[in-house]
C-alpha cells in the first residue's frame, strides 16, 4: 500500500515494545495509520509513535488494558476519532508464566486468561461491530501449543482458546469480507520468552528449528504484514505457524 492522506488503519495491541512493536513498525511501513496500544508501558509506546511520525507516518498511542471490555471499547472510540474506522486488527497483546501445572497460582491463571484469552475476545468483540468491510483480523497463538512442553499448560490453553476464537469467528464474519488467521510463532527474542531463562536455556532453544536460530520480531512482523494485506486475501480461518521448522 502506498502512503496517503486517508491511509487504512491498524490497530496493534501491546506494541509498546516486543513483537506488537516490530509489526507496528512494519504495519506502518506498509502504509497503515497505526494504533499502538499498550497497558503499562507509555514511555516506549510514546518512543514508538514518535519514531513512526518521523518517518512520515501516521500513528497514536492508546492505553487500554486488552482484559477491560469497557478499555478495549474506548480504544476503538479514539482510534476511530483519531485516525478513522478501523481496517486491521493485530491481536498481539499476551503474557506468559511458565510453572507447572499444579503450582499455578489462582492469580496467574486468571491474569493469563483474562489478557490471552479474554483481551483478544474484548477486541473480536468490537471489532465485529466496527471493522470495515474488506478488513483483517490478525491473532496470536503460539509454537508451544504443538509442543505440548512441561510449564505451559495454562499458557497453552489460552492459546488454544484463541486459535479457537480463530477458526469460528472466520465463519461468523461470512458476508463481510473480512479474513481472521493467526499466527502461531516459535521462541521470539523479546522479554516475554528471555525472561527467567538461563543463557543455556535460551540457547537450546535457538538450537531446536531447524534453521538453528531464535526468531526476530520482524520474523513474526513480517508474516502479519502478509496476512494483514492485499496477498493473503483468499487466506482465512487459518493458523500460520512461524518458527523456522521447529513443528
Ligand atoms: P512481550 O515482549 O512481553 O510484549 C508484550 C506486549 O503486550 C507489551 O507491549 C505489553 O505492553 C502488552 N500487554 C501485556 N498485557 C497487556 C494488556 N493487558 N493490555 C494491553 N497490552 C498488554 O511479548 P512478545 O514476546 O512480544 O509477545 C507478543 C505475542 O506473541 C503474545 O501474544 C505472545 O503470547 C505471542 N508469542 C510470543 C512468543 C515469543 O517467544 N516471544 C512465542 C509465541 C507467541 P505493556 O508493557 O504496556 O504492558
Amino acid at each position: 500500500m502506498t502512503p496517503s492522506s486517508n491511509p487504512k488503519v491498524a490497530i496493534v495491541t501491546g506494541a509498546s515494545r516486543g513483537i506488537g512493536a516490530a509489526v507496528a513498525q512494519r504495519l506502518a511501513r506498509d502504509g497503515f495509520a497505526v494504533a499502538v496500544n499498550y497497558a503499562s508501558s507509555p514511555a516506549q509506546a510514546e518512543a514508538l509513535v514518535a519514531e513512526l511520525k518521523a518517518a512520515g507516518g501516521k500513528a497514536v498511542a492508546i492505553k487500554a488494558d486488552v482484559a477491560s471490555a469497557d478499555e478495549v471499547r474506548a480504544m476503538f472510540d479514539a482510534v476511530e476519532a483519531q485516525l478513522g474506522k478501523v481496517d486491521v486488527l493485530v491481536n498481539n497483546a499476551g503474557v506468559l508464566n511458565t510453572l507447572p501445572l499444579a503450582e499455578h497460582s489462582d492469580a496467574h491463571y486468571d491474569q493469563t486468561f483474562d489478557i490471552n484469552v479474554r483481551g483478544t475476545f474484548n477486541t473480536l468483540r468490537e471489532a465485529a461491530a466496527r471493522l470495515n468491510e474488506g478488513g483483517r483480523i490478525v491473532n496470536f497463538s503460539s509454537t508451544t501449543l504443538a509442543l505440548n512442553m512441561p510449564g505451559y499448560a495454562i499458557y497453552n490453553a489460552t492459546k488454544a482458546a484463541v486459535e479457537a476464537f480463530t477458526h469460528v469467528f472466520a465463519k461468523e464474519l461470512r458476508g463481510r469480507s473480512i479474513t481472521v488467521n493467526a499466527v502461531a510463532p516459535g521462541p521470539i527474542a523479546t522479554s516475554l520468552f528471555l525472561d527467567g531463562k538461563t543463557e543455556e536455556q535460551v540457547q537450546a532453544f535457538a538450537k531446536m528449528p531447524p534453521l538453528q536460530r531464535l526468531g526476530q520480531p520482524e520474523d513474526i512482523a513480517s508474516v502479519v504484514s502478509f496476512l494483514a494485506g492485499p496477498d493473503a486475501g483468499w487466506v482465512n480461518g487459518q493458523i500460520l505457524r512461524a518458527n523456522g521448522g521447529l513443528a
